[in-house]
């Protein structure tokens, strides 16, 4: 389905809209549109990857434009804790990353300093602010392995000390036995 008009991605936006989804359906917009990519949930369903690099609302609002999502491998998350994203073309192999300039929250102070509240003087001001008041980006290269592909199958592995199973390529060899990232000292959980 081509690229639907901004209040349309407003509409299906999580729960709530805020300043920060409006943010994040404006950067996945201007992100596919330097890429040149205007159907990005039909035709060129396959050929997108996003990460993100932010756990906050403008992380929820970028799927909505690019159809890239967790469970698909499409969606990449490295808490980098910036309102930044960079959008892969795989077919083309050129990404782009766009980060919202801070200087955004003071323009927007500026623009409607008669609207009361931060959140709502940010929400009018993101729709309206043109891109480049509101990001900068920058053509990058992401080196992506064939497992990080959304549609790329391999063999899984069992871990050798909690017997796990474990996806392609997420296992660690150590001292000649296969362990789950967990089992190799990566765990971010206590067993009681
Ligand atoms: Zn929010
Ligand atoms: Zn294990």
């Amino acid at each position: 389905m081509p690229l639907k008009t901004f209040d349309e991605y407003v509409s299906q936006a999580h729960g709530h809209i805020c300043a920060g989804q409006i943010l994040g359906l404006r950067m996945a917009i201007y992100g596919l549109k330097l890429l040149e990519l205007d159907d990005p949930t039909g035709k060129h369903r396959k050929r997108l990857v996003t990460f993100v690099e932010i756990d906050r609302c403008a992380t929820d609002a970028i799927p909505v434009v690019t159809g890239c999502r967790l469970g698909k491998r499409a969606l990449k998350f490295r808490d980098f804790g910036k309102v930044a994203a960079t959008f892969c073309d795989l077919e083309a192999d050129r990404a782009v990353r766009v980060v919202a300039l801070e200087s955004s929250k003071q323009r927007a102070n500026e623009m409607f300093p008669e609207i009361v509240g931060r959140n709502a003087q940010q929400m009018r001001a993101y729709r309206e602010m043109p891109d480049d008041e509101l990001f900068r980006s920058q053509w990058v290269r992401v080196k992506l392995g064939p497992e990080e592909f959304p549609g790329f199958k391999g063999e899984r592995a069992i871990c050798a000390q909690c017997g796990e199973g474990i996806n392609f390529k997420r296992e660690v060899v150590r001292d000649e036995r296969v362990l789950c990232k967990s089992c190799a000292g990566e765990r971010y959980y206590e067993p009681l």
